[in-house]
């Protein structure tokens, strides 16, 4: 399996740090707001990661926290007239609700940086004892210069970063590209004791406190966004190889940018779509089937027209979905001979994950697979034929995490074949008058009938 690794900038045969074990870490939410679309591609790209990875065999730890206290939660609270505390609980909520809407599972642990204070205050004394950080006025920063690789994942040297930094006089530090490991508590804030006095965590800390604390020193796979690479994990690598004494991280990997108008949706430009609003006007699995639809780290373009295009995708699996559940229940006794030949297609599949988690490939082979498996079971309409299909089609599906039965399409179901079933009823005992009520109150529901050899067989319109 080739994973791209920002760091090296190239594909590299993925070779995990214990066999059959993988230990992953992604950057997750500050949590003040609804997360939007943007943010959506990240946590469904390493969603669909971590399902590859499983697939593959791999037993994998993933964690994924909140950033539970930063200025903008801080701002947030002061706004609401609630606390802090108060803001990151009502965002997770959140968060959950419209993570479990995309079909993204929960990571193994979850951790808060408010849950890691101890860890992050030891972390940030071990880097003080070494020389790498030094206390000014109740903060504590990191010394750039203490870490001559400082630059490597971003590529941008350390020179550079100071001959572009504008120097303010005032400036406390020692160099411009130092940054904040521990900052002291200003009135009104929410603080926590310290070596250097009241004050609260950084925010590139959290991470490396939180990624040792849950996978140890040194791990196969950290990730986020693309605008994560600097300065936050430039600075986690810093902060984890100094205090941990080895390699931090084995393969960075960065989703791209989801765009509007080709500029990246971010909260601060304003063009930004919650996740939650996107759902209420297309529903949450064709939001995840349009974040799939490309590679992760290629660019994206959130637009009507490619959301319409996922729903057209979305709609033409659960179609062959249901004409397999369909023939599953009334298909011919017979063989399930021709399953093999369906192998090639999930070959493909295979092929394109193992090449950087390609989804748009993987789409395209699940998508050939369909065609084949519509041909196949028309010539040979059999309930054993039709199983091995479905299982075949859910293999694939699952590893993407869509067509997963949905509890109300499920109930629709129930109530739909109740329904044909009573019109049946009725056409038999001559009562046309109700067979044709019923016929009329699907058509409300856009429910469309059709007759076949098999049965009645139904869609939605
Ligand atoms: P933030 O809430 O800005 O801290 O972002 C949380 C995560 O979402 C980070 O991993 C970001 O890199 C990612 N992210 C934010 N905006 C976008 C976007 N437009 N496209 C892709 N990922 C994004
Ligand atoms: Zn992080």
């Amino acid at each position: 399996m080739q994973i791209y690794n920002s760091m090296t900038n190239k594909k590299e045969e993925f070779v995990p740090i214990s066999p059959g074990e993988i230990k992953m870490y992604a950057c997750g939410p500050t949590v003040y707001n609804f997360i939007h679309v943007g943010n959506g591609r990240q946590i469904v790209a390493f969603d669909v990661i971590r399902r590859y990875l499983e697939y593959r065999g791999y037993n994998v730890k993933f964690v994924q926290n909140f950033t539970d206290v930063d200025d903008k939660i801080i701002n947030r609270a002061k706004e609401e007239g609630i606390t802090s505390e108060e803001v990151a609980k009502k965002y997770i909520e959140e968060y959950f609700t419209d993570a479990h809407g995309l079909g993204v599972r929960d990571a193994t642990v979850h951790p808060k940086a408010t849950e890691t204070i101890g860890e992050i205050i030891e972390m940030v004394s071990i880097l003080v004892e070494k020389g790498h950080a030094y206390e000014v006025n109740g903060d504590v920063y990191f010394r750039a210069h203490s870490y001559p690789q400082y630059g490597g994942l971003s590529k941008l040297p350390l020179e550079d970063l100071e001959a572009g930094a504008r120097v303010d006089v005032n400036d406390i530090k020692e160099s411009p590209a130092d940054f904040a490991l521990w900052k002291a508590a200003k009135p009104g804030e929410p603080y926590w004791e310290s070596p250097w006095g009241k004050g609260r965590p950084g925010w590139h800390i959290e991470c490396s406190a939180m990624s040792v604390k849950h996978l140890g020193k040194t791990i196969d796979i950290h990730g986020g966004g693309q605008d994560l690479t600097f300065p936050h994990h430039e600075n986690e690598i810093a902060q984890s190889e100094c205090a941990n004494g080895c390699k931090f991280v084995n393969y960075w990997v960065h989703n791209g940018f989801l765009s509007v108008d080709n500029v990246k949706m971010s909260k601060s430009l304003g063009n930004f779509t919650l996740i939650r609003d996107a759902a209420a006007a297309y529903g949450y699995e064709t939001l995840r089937m349009f974040l799939i639809s490309a590679h992760y780290r290629s660019p994206l373009n959130y637009s009507e027209d490619s959301l319409i295009q996922a729903k057209a995708a979305l709609d033409r699996l659960y179609t062959a979905k249901t004409n397999l559940e369909f023939l599953i229940k009334n298909g011919e006794d017979g063989s399930d001979n021709g399953k093999k030949e369906l192998d090639v297609y999930r070959d493909k599949f295979i092929e394109a994950m193992d090449d950087d988690f390609n989804t748009a490939d993987a789409i395209g082979a699940l998508f050939e697979m369909v065609r084949k498996i519509n041909t196949m079971t028309a010539e040979q309409p059999t309930k054993a034929l039709a199983m091995a299909c479905y299982d075949r089609l859910m293999e694939l599906a699952d590893i993407l995490g869509i067509l997963s039965a949905k509890a109300e399409e499920e109930s629709l179901d129930e109530k739909v074949e109740a329904m044909i079933q009573a019109r049946q009823e009725a056409r038999k005992a001559k009562n046309f008058a109700e067979a044709d009520r019923i016929r009329d109150e699907l058509k409300a529901m856009n429910i469309i009938l059709e007759d076949t050899p098999q049965g009645v067989k139904w869609k939605k319109a």
